[in-house]
């Protein structure tokens, strides 16, 4: 026990209050801690005197009877055990104020758990499933929990945990590359510091096992290319049991032979013979549905004419409506007549006049007109 004046070591007035004392010493202490003076004697000294003043002057009681009766009186209040000055003693508080000094260059992650990825599955389904909508069976392999030890890692559920003996319990290696030494997280305990004391010999501790999953997924009615089905939980399991990841699964709705989309709405090119398109007449054909449509054309109908049916294309995701679908005519010219048939067309085509072929009529004599 020294005879210094307390508050000159700290260096702060007889009437500092708890926070200053607090403050002074803890810049003394950071100035003249061992670890950074090299083992320097008149630094370890003057961290003795620091420690000691801190001890008397933060304790409201010991710093009064010091206040009156000097080191000698407050020695009278303090049990023996208190009054050796061991580091040891501030350990707990050193350790604080170095992490804080260091970045927290010690603190260790907690030994327990890690989240488990999240998973992408990609999955092509057909434009029919897209209108229908489905379960569909995926298959694939990932972590899942081990169940001889219930995820936690130990064997049989034991818990407990030693220091790592990798890194000693610091949670990270130093590497050395070329001139540089380089700090890694420690790949052993992922830089928690710990190993299970026991571990699970089917996992190795780590809670988890590698295994092939089967599981059904809901698509829903009217689903598009590039949407993502997020399954909560069915990712990877987490480490020691932590958290579970996310199943996405990205899908891809294939092209049809014919029906095009085109967001909502449906398109498709419906083949029709020659004289219906000129009489006019009934078309059928399947919707995706798979049920029969028939429209009825008007006569003179022409190639790629459109036709809009309301609702009849897909189904709007999370509505009860669908979108629209356009049909569009594609007039085909019979071939492979008879000597017969074509005498017909002959007949036909000398009794026409120019206003049945508007469109012929009307191109000709715009074109003659510009090469005039
Ligand atoms: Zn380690
Ligand atoms: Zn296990």
């Amino acid at each position: 026990m020294s005879d210094k004046d307390y508050y000159k070591v700290l260096g702060v007035s007889r009437s500092a209050d708890t926070d200053e004392i607090k403050k002074a010493y803890r810049k003394l202490a950071m100035q003249y801690h061992p670890d950074r003076n090299n083992g320097d004697k008149k630094a370890e000294q003057k961290f003795k005197e620091i420690n000691e003043a801190y001890e008397t002057l933060s304790d409201s009681t010991k710093r009064a009877s010091y206040d009156k009766f000097g080191s000698a009186g407050a020695g009278h209040g303090f049990s023996s055990a208190n009054s050796s000055h061991d580091f040891s003693d501030f350990s707990d508080f050193f350790s604080g104020i170095f992490n804080e000094f260091s970045g927290g260059r010690r603190q260790k992650k907690r030994p327990m758990e890690s989240p488990g990825a999240d998973l992408k599955y990609d999955l092509s389904i057909t434009l029919e499933d897209a209108y229908n909508g489905k379960k569909h069976p995926i298959e694939f392999r990932s972590y899942v929990r081990c169940g001889d030890c219930t995820g936690t890692g130990g064997k049989n559920g034991d818990k407990n945990f030693i220091e790592c003996s990798h890194c000693k319990g610091s949670g990270t290696m130093q590497y050395q590359q070329g001139f540089f030494a380089v700090q890694n997280t420690c790949k052993y305990c992922n830089g928690c510091g710990y190993d299970l004391k026991n571990p699970c010999p089917t996992c190795k501790g780590t809670g988890r096992v590698q295994k092939d999953r089967s599981i059904s997924v809901s698509i829903p009615k009217g689903i598009r290319s590039g949407d993502k089905i997020k399954i909560q939980n069915e990712g990877e399991a987490g480490i020691r049991g932590g958290m579970s990841g996310s199943l996405f699964v990205f899908i891809e709705v294939m092209g049809h032979e014919f029906y095009k989309r085109n967001g909502n709405d449906l398109e498709c090119e419906v083949p029709v013979k020659f004289h219906v398109a000129a009489l006019g007449g009934e078309v059928e054909f399947y919707n995706i549905d798979k049920n029969l449509i028939k429209i009825q054309i008007p006569e003179g109908t022409q190639s790629s004419a459109v036709f809009r049916l309301k609702q009849k294309g897909m189904p709007v995701v999370n509505y009860s409506n669908y979108g629209d679908l356009y049909v569009r005519i594609k007039v085909e010219v019979p071939t492979k007549l008879t000597e017969s048939q074509k005498d017909i067309l002959k007949h036909f085509a000398e009794s026409t006049q120019d206003n049945s072929y508007p469109s012929v009529t009307g191109f000709f004599s715009r074109i003659r007109d510009m090469f005039k």
